[in-house]
């Protein structure tokens, strides 16, 4: 029978291949063949065609059958294609290593399936953004219905461990799906289209990919998280330490919704991780209360993560803001962008640090420098836990360890440096670095115990990448590409564990080291014996040990002429011979390297059980450093942006002294621009500003910028203003920028009534409402009737802080301005924008805000400006004046 490369007969691989594709029916196959990943039958021309590869056939069972492969170096760049980009599942199906008799033999099974929700340390992982899967379970209901509540919602990144869970409702769940940004979410495969539509509306508005699953048999009883602790782990009952739940119950505030979202999170964890399934630490519930809820189409509209311009993150308020240098503090950042605090003791903390570090660069710039050498250790914990890493994460944890250690220490230094030099040195600044340190645990110890076993500062990572391979099965030991050399060829060898990491590698290392001096006599002796300077003692596949002389023509003569050699190979000049004393020798060595080769495989083990056994503790310590990295940022951020310290209030205040839009400032600043600041002051008496003004004169600009600069104070961070006192604001809502969404069949129109019908519906006494050009999308009374009725029903019912900017300048009657100061809009006030008039042909912009009304909306202007055509522009003018004569008090926003 043909084998397959590795001693396997055909049919076995086959049969193998067959099986997996009816167990995993959902997912793309691919199985490692030696040095490649392959693919078979129909899967193959899909394959093939996804990642521009050759297709080609193989013979099987008389047939012949499509196939396609890669060599195992291109998988990264596959994986990228088939599940990031095409959105796939993809089973790997690895070969186990494993020696019986010193034989090297090999099992293959499906290890993992990879989906876009469930990456663990693949290089196309983003470093600086969470890859969250998110689980979703609503109760059951009967009829169609609207509102469905409440929802249960469980998320996990499977590269750091972070772990979340929280019940939502149906309203909240499109600004959930937002804030989280998940990449995969799973329903359960019992929730209907038609009756739970609201849920999947939700998913398909902003196309989030999901699939709906339903759990292994083993899961399906499952409905409490008593039931998950007491089944332990289902699918591998014989390794309950998998899942740890104990910490669960210690958590009674978990609702129903809550629990099943959980169950059903951790079943499909465990259908796909398979043996990767790490041990989860308990979910972090989330309540609603002490985070401000930002909405979806405002985490949108206001570009806080990404740009909707630019496409991708360059121009968000994210990236113009981040001065973060480890990948931990960048995810932390752009988490607390989308969920600013509410809670004014924790932003005061989080601003002391801020401010603490903004007093003194030079520190700060210290902590800087250390931090940037800090490894990922959230992530790399997590790679220890799901079962892989290999030396060099170990290397990381030891390096972050110390730096965590350096940083402790530069700390302390600091203060006792501080309090004898500066005379106003007051212990209580310090308060708010102390409490963040004194949360860190010092893991010496662990740091030291790696050192001890670890060849680390003389290895480069690509010296110890070519040692110590870890394939995909995260399986460690020597068995890289060259395995079969590294058991051959007896040297130089370079191991990675300290000889003195354990007296069974001790013994070893000194046999072997005494195997390969007597060899290097052995082969003195020879050469000296048989006068043949280019003999030497070989191991290779194909000869096995065995004596190889270099220049056979010079050397031989000897050699041949003894019965001890037996010629077993020729070419050209040089020849391979059989010699008993060294195929022995060479014997002892190659099972002495084999042992060794298994013994660092155990010690690794046990190196990994070490770290993983502190992994609560690197996780604390990595948090604190992600948090440390954030205030740092901020810091750095407020001395290079000249922001100011906001002060949080619990009244309904925001007054904004000279305020910037960080994003458009730096795009002005670019081009040569000055950005002209602007004031705000909203209070119980003046809750909302009715901003008039003409187009292009930065209305929307002034609108964006109060709702930036409320989130970076709630974040923690200095604002761009020059003064600021925000009452917190629980809930933040825009109206703005609607675009068409024709994909989803929605006009503008209707995206615009939908938004506003929200807002209107949750906003509170406590939110932040900014409304740009509402009623826009429809004819003029239409849309005058709906402005009105928006700001009326803000003013009476919400209450709440508003900033509304219209070319409605007809509001301003219908509320009664100038003397609307008593009844029901007593708290509405009006500002606007103007242009500068030089003649009938120029303007120029002058971006301040002001008190008042500006009823000429300068539209022909700009559309002069525009470039329209000169008799075009004649035409409009008389139009528009025929018009004002025919209905002198119509408003000519459709002549725009
Ligand atoms: P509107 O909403 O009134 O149509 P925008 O707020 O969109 O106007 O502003 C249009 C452009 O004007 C911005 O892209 C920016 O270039 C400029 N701009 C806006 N506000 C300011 C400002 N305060 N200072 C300087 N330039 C500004």
């Amino acid at each position: 029978q043909p084998s397959d490369g590795n001693g396997q007969p055909q049919t076995v691989l086959a049969q193998e291949i067959l099986e997996n594709l009816r167990r995993f029916p959902r997912c793309l196959l691919l199985t490692r063949v030696g040095q490649f990943y392959e693919s078979y039958f129909d899967q193959a021309v899909e394959i093939a065609r996804l990642l521009n590869i050759k297709l080609t056939t193989r013979k099987w069972g008389g047939s012949r059958v499509p196939m396609c492969g890669f060599p195992l170096v291109h998988l990264d760049k596959h994986l990228k294609v088939l599940v990031q980009q095409n959105k796939r599942f993809v089973a790997m199906c690895e070969e186990f290593p494993h020696y019986s008799d010193g034989v090297k033999a090999f099992d293959r099974r499906v290890s993992r399936v990879i989906t876009p929700g469930t990456l663990i340390d693949e290089p196309f992982l983003n470093p600086f953004e969470n890859n969250y899967l998110l689980a979703i379970t609503a109760p059951e209901v009967n009829d169609c219905v609207q509102t469905i509540a409440p929802l249960g919602l469980a998320w996990i990144d499977v590269s750091t461990g972070e772990f979340f869970s929280k019940t939502a409702t149906i309203d909240s769940l499109r600004d959930e799906l937002a804030r989280i940004g998940p990449k995969e979410v799973v329903l359960h495969s019992s929730l209907d289209p038609m009756k739970h539509r609201p849920i999947f509306e939700a998913l398909a508005e902003d196309d989030t990919f999901f699939s709906s699953v339903t759990p292994p048999e083993t899961f399906q009883g499952i409905r409490t998280l008593d039931d998950l602790r007491e089944s332990r782990n289902p699918l591998q009952a014989a390794d309950a330490s998998t899942l740890e739940l104990d910490a669960y119950i210690i958590k009674p505030a978990l609702s129903h919704a809550e629990t099943s979202a959980i169950c059903l999170l951790t079943a499909y964890l465990h259908s796909n991780l398979l043996e990767h399934m790490p041990v989860l630490s308990s979910p972090n519930h989330e309540g609603s209360e002490g985070r401000m809820q930002i909405d979806s189409h405002t985490i949108k509209a206001l570009e806080i993560r990404e740009s909707f311009r630019e496409g991708g993150t360059k121009g968000s308020l994210l990236s113009v803001i981040k001065r973060t240098v480890t990948s931990g503090g960048s995810r932390l950042l752009s988490r607390w962008l989308c969920s600013p605090s509410t809670s004014i003791a924790e932003i005061n903390a989080r601003q002391s640090l801020v401010a603490f570090f903004h007093a003194r660069p030079h520190f700060q710039a210290d902590l800087v420098e250390a931090l940037v050498e800090a490894e990922d250790t959230g992530r790399i914990v997590q790679k220890f836990l799901l079962g892989r890493g290999d030396t060099s994460d170990l290397l990381a944890v030891q390096r972050t360890s110390h730096i965590w250690s350096s940083i402790m220490k530069r700390v302390e230094d600091e203060k006792k440096l501080e309090s004898i030099e500066r005379a106003d040195f007051r212990e209580a600044d310090w308060d708010s670095l102390d409490r963040l340190m004194s949360r860190m645990v010092d893991l010496g110890d662990l740091s030291e115990r790696i050192g001890e076993a670890l060849e680390g500062a003389s290895l480069s990572t690509d010296e110890s990448a070519t040692i110590v391979h870890s394939n995909a099965n995260g399986d460690h030991g020597v068995v890289s590409a060259d395995d079969s050399n590294v058991t051959w060829r007896y040297g130089p060898a370079k191991w990675v564990i300290k000889p003195g990491f354990s007296s069974k590698l001790m013994t070893l290392h000194n046999s072997l080291r005494s195997f390969l001096r007597e060899r290097e006599e052995l082969e003195r002796t020879l050469q000296l014996q048989y006068d043949a300077p280019s003999l030497t003692l070989r191991a290779s596949p194909a000869h096995g040990m065995h004596v190889h002389l270099g220049k056979a023509k010079r050397d031989q003569a000897k050699l041949s002429s003894s019965p001890e050699f037996v010629s077993i190979a020729e070419s050209g000049s040089t020849r391979c011979y059989f010699f008993r004393e060294w195929s022995c020798l060479g014997g002892q060595i190659a099972e002495t390297m084999l042992a060794l080769t298994l013994a660092e495989k155990e010690a690794f083990e046990t190196l990994r059980n070490e770290v993983t056994s502190h992994s609560l503790s690197l996780r604390r310590n990595a948090q604190i450093l992600d948090e440390l990295d954030v205030a740092l940022s901020f810091a750095k951020l407020a001395a290079e942006l000249n922001f100011v310290r906001p002060i949080l209030t619990n009244d309904a205040l925001l007054n904004v002294t000279n305020g910037r839009h960080p994003t458009v400032e730096l795009g002005l600043l670019a081009a040569g621009r000055v950005f002209t600041p602007n004031s705000v002051s909203l209070s119980p008496g003046s809750r909302l500003h009715v901003i008039t003004g003409p187009n292009m004169a930065g209305k929307s600009t002034f609108l964006r910028q109060t709702a930036l600069i409320t989130i970076l104070a709630q974040t923690g961070s200095f604002v761009p203003a020059d003064c600021a006192v925000i009452g917190v604001v629980d809930k933040l809502f825009s109206r703005i920028g609607a675009k068409d969404d024709l994909f989803h069949d929605r006009s503008t129109f209707m995206v615009e009534m939908l938004e506003t019908a929200e807002i209107l519906r949750r906003a509170t006494s406590k939110s932040l409402v900014i409304m740009d050009e509402v009623g826009r999308g429809t004819t003029v009374t239409d849309g005058l009737a709906i402005a009105y009725a928006t700001l009326h029903h803000l003013v009476t019912a919400n209450q709440c802080r508003t900033l509304f900017a219209t070319h409605f300048h007809e509001l301003s009657d219908m509320v009664g301005y100038p003397n609307q100061s008593q009844g029901i809009f007593a708290s509405v006030d009006f500002f606007c924008t103007d242009v500068d008039e030089t003649d009938d042909d120029h303007f120029a912009y002058q971006y301040r805000v002001r008190p008042g009304v500006n009823r000429d909306s300068h539209g022909l202007k700009v559309a002069q400006l525009a470039g329209m055509p000169s008799a075009a522009v004649t035409v409009a003018r008389s139009t528009l004046s025929w018009l004002k004569k025919r209905r002198p008090n119509s408003h000519d926003e459709n002549m725009q």
